[in-house]
């Protein structure tokens, strides 16, 4: 008989859980998986998926305003709000019915409730307990709002996917990734827009060159931008108005949303009580094949507060499954993973900022800013940028970064290339495709002066 009930019972079905459970079962483990929320996860139900849908939904007004330098003429162009969030709804219950069936045919069990970790090798589901060899945790994050007066008035990520209507202004705080994509879909969908950030400029840590393109091209496009604000309270007055007050200016507006950063689902989870390490964010602490301080219990995805993405975390799910199931030890490599913020315009890089690769390197930088082929037509006064950065004495291409129109899709190619150490050189000896803004990352000649 066996001494467990599963070989493994993986805590949280998003998108690293799932292929976890799916590709060990696969390999022949028996697997449960526990979800005490929807089946798809943060990627899924609330985050990339529908917030994609949402910003396709927004584009649409800079696509009929661009139509009409190629001749069309569109005389009333509006837009419901509600139809957009039932399509985007219809499209979640579609992924979701997906995830479910792929892990019943994949045959892992599915277990809907709280899971908390009883012992390291324990995991209780609303009063029953299961037992597992190994227990992987995949919980993943929530939105982190910090303490002050009046934060039951804001809203986060979670909810400003389900808003009953569009509002007419929004306050957003935090200058990351998320704050900046649901910036560019209220703008476009035609609300006053305000950030709120605690520093001098949006999107720390990214090439100061997108960080200084985007904030420009923000602020074309009417979003105001408040640098260097420390939030004091946020009260409602009589008539629902909400009122942010930073001190010497108060803001009004219909909805303040926050957008500071997201914490691991670690609280009440148990595994705190049971050893598993934890970080002072509350992330579990793993070692290199993704496990934590009890050699039964791992952790992958948001929750380990690595490198947040959900590509990453699907990835260390296939990384483990090989390893403990398929006596494949393989690891992933963490660099030069390539991001996408899918703000208006998108923004896409992979590799080293300049910044960055000056602390190690002695660099060249090339840069491209031109105004792509459809604003010429359309009148769009939006020109692209392109960047990269190269080790002056191996020729590597060390980055590569772009603000404007398909970024993240032309992005997605280099990255193949900054993994397989391509140079500067055999980026010029690439013939282009013309006419594309894409080519113009295979034909930047001229050194930026320092
Ligand atoms: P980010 O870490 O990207 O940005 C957080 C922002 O909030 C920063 O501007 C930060 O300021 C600010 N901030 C943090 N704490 C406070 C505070 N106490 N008061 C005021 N401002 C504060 O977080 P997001 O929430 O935007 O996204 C979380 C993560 O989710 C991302 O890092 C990314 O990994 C992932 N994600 C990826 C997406 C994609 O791939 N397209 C889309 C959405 C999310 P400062 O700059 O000063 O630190």
């Amino acid at each position: 008989m066996k001494k467990y009930d599963y070989d493994l019972i993986v805590i949280g079905a998003g998108s690293g859980g799932v292929r976890a459970s799916r590709l060990s079962a696969s390999y022949g483990a028996k697997v449960a998986i526990i979800e005490e929320s929807r089946f798809g996860g943060t990627c899924v139900i609330r985050g990339c998926v529908p917030k994609k849908i949402l910003v396709y939904g927004s584009l649409f007004a800079s696509h009929f305003d661009d139509a009409k330098g190629f001749g069309w003429s569109i005389t009333s162009a509006s837009h419901d709000w509600e139809s957009l969030i039932l399509a985007k709804d219809k499209e979640l219950n579609r992924l979701e019915n997906i995830y479910i069936n792929m892990l019943k045919n994949a045959g892992v069990d599915l277990i809907t409730g709280k899971a908390v970790v009883r012992d390291s090798n324990k995991v209780e589901v609303e009063g029953r307990t299961y037992s597992a060899e190994k227990i992987l945790v995949a919980v993943g994050g929530k939105p982190f709002v910090p303490d002050f007066p009046g934060k039951e008035f804001i809203i986060t990520s979670n909810e400003a996917l389900d808003l009953k209507s569009c509002p007419k202004n929004i306050i957003i705080v935090g200058g990351g990734y998320i704050a900046l994509e649901f910036a560019g879909i209220f703008n476009s969908l035609g609300a006053k827009v305000e950030i709120i950030l605690r520093s001098n400029k949006v999107l720390s840590g990214f090439d100061h060159d997108i960080r200084n393109t985007i904030t420009s091209e923000l602020e074309k496009r009417g979003v105001s931008i408040y640098n260097d604000q420390a939030i004091k309270s946020l009260k409602e007055d009589k008539s629902g108005k909400l009122k942010l007050d930073l001190g010497e200016t108060i803001l009004t507006s219909d909805k303040v949303m926050f957008a500071t950063g997201r914490t691991p689902n670690t609280l009440k989870l148990g595994i705190k009580e049971v050893g598993v390490g934890l970080n002072k964010k509350g992330a579990v602490i793993v070692d290199d094949v993704n496990c934590s301080s009890i050699k039964s219990i791992f952790a992958i995805g948001d929750v380990t507060d690595r490198i947040n993405l959900t590509p990453v975390a699907i990835n260390e799910g296939r990384v483990f499954a090989e390893r403990f199931f398929n006596n494949n030890p393989i690891t992933l490599d963490y660099n030069n993973i390539a991001s996408a913020v899918f703000s208006q315009p998108q923004i896409a890089t992979v590799g080293l900022t300049e910044e960055q690769a000056r602390i190690n390197f002695e660099v060249n930088v090339f840069i491209s800013r031109f105004n792509p082929m459809k604003n010429t037509i359309s009148g769009r006064n939006e020109p692209t940028m392109m960047k990269i950065v190269v080790d002056k004495n191996t020729d590597k291409v060390l980055g590569c970064h772009m603000v404007g129109d398909d970024a993240a899709e032309i992005i997605q190619g280099f990255a193949i290339a900054l993994k397989c150490g391509a140079t500067k050189k055999q980026f010029d000896e690439t013939v282009g495709i013309h006419p594309t803004s894409a080519e113009e990352f295979v034909t930047m000649r001229e050194i930026k002066s320092q």
